[in-house]
């Protein structure tokens, strides 16, 4: 049975806060006396017996202020990776002093987008944080800011702690923002409701977290946590969206029952939710109606035959997405050749393909075991 109300997700198994920089940092500063009520709530949640990641922000403003950085050290990207240097060490030092009061051991993980699309390190990262959550820790996770590129980077620390969540198999998250969690229409429309349940992200619900809509701008507002949703979805992880800005907010938010719930969509394998959360798709391959039909309603491999059109440079094992001749994205996997060969036979059937490889091709461009449906 999946977890289906606040307080069965703060009693999950294992368990993802993700905590963002306004709610941290106020001028400069963090704010106290409000981290010492959370992570008083962290220190009890853990001792009733759920394990606990903290994916935490605020490098970059709490570094910011030390530097004197304008713009909150997001005018430039060196100074953003400056900053995030700087304020990485203090915010160390505050989960550490913090949790340290209830005599909690913190580890730190800074990660980059690819950690967590690369397999091989996805898997190490994942080891680790079963390592360090099984010798008692609780692992304070935040984007390695200091090295990520500007094409490289989650940039936002929702999607960041969705992928987290899935790489510590996680069963909840909990989002902590300034807004109770997901509107229907812009929070200041007096008419706006908020949505407790998310059964399905779709066009609608993304829609409600639109720059239109204004329920969320920017950097780590409402579009990045539908973004991150969707990954959590996908992966069988239950999330919700909650205020974190009271004191003690998850206590808050259960006894209110106020939030938002997404509901796990389905339950992959492991390796699917993975990838199926891959965000850095290296090309697009193009297929027709006949393909598209195949890959919705029986999860059909995809052949070069389906193929229209290729976009894009990649390289064989690299992640594509694949979209319908409507141009929506159906799926998303691992192609078999590179984006030459793809070019190559596309729309060919199997024997022309030989032809043109001079070998025989393979079973498909991605093999069904390779590709998730978005
Ligand atoms: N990783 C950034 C920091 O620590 C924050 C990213 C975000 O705003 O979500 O400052």
């Amino acid at each position: 049975m999946a977890i289906s109300s606040l307080e069965e997700i703060a009693k999950c198994r294992r368990l993802v806060v993700k905590i963002g920089s306004a709610l941290l940092v106020q001028e400069g500063e963090p704010r106290k006396v409000w981290l010492a009520s959370l992570a008083k709530e962290l220190a009890e949640t853990r001792a009733n017996g759920t394990e606990i990641v903290i994916v935490s922000s605020g490098a970059i403003a709490l570094g910011a202020a030390r530097l004197g950085l304008e713009k909150g050290g997001r005018a430039s990207l060196a100074d953003a990776q400056a900053a995030a240097a700087v304020g990485q060490i203090a915010l160390a030092e505050i989960w550490s002093e913090g949790l340290g009061e209830h005599d909690i051991t913190v580890a730190q993980l800074l990660l980059t987008l690819e950690d967590l699309e690369d397999r091989r390190r996805y898997l190490n990262a994942s080891a680790t944080l079963a390592r360090l959550i099984d010798a008692g820790a609780i692992p304070v996770v935040n984007e390695n800011d200091t090295v990520a590129t500007e094409e490289i980077r989650f940039g936002d620390n929702d999607r960041l702690a969705a992928r987290v969540a899935q790489a510590a198999g996680a069963d909840g998250m909990l989002l902590l923002s300034d807004v109770d969690g997901l509107f229907d229409r812009h929070p200041s429309d007096p008419a706006a409701e908020l949505v407790e349940l998310v059964e399905t992200t779709d066009d609608e619900v993304r829609a409600m977290a639109s720059d239109n809509s204004g329920s969320g701008l920017g950097r780590g507002g409402m579009v990045s946590k539908i973004q991150a949703a969707e990954i959590a979805q996908r992966a069988g992880i239950t999330l919700a969206i909650i205020n974190g800005t009271h004191e003690a907010p998850i206590g808050k938010a259960v006894e209110a029952n106020c939030g938002t719930i997404f509901m796990p969509q389905r339950s992959d394998s492991a390796r699917k939710a993975w990838l199926g959360g891959r965000l850095a798709a290296g090309g697009t391959l193009h297929v027709d109606e006949g393909c598209a039909k195949a890959i919705s309603n029986g999860g059909a491999s995809l052949l070069a035959v389906g193929i229209t059109s290729v976009d894009g440079a990649f390289q064989r094992g690299d992640l594509v997405e694949i979209c319908g001749p409507d141009g929506a994205r159906l799926a998303q996997g691992l192609s078999e050749y590179d984006a030459v060969i793809c070019r190559r036979i596309a729309g060919l059937r199997e024997d022309h393909q030989a032809k043109i490889l001079g070998y025989a091709p393979r079973s498909a461009v991605i093999h069904r075991d390779h590709m998730v449906m978005l």
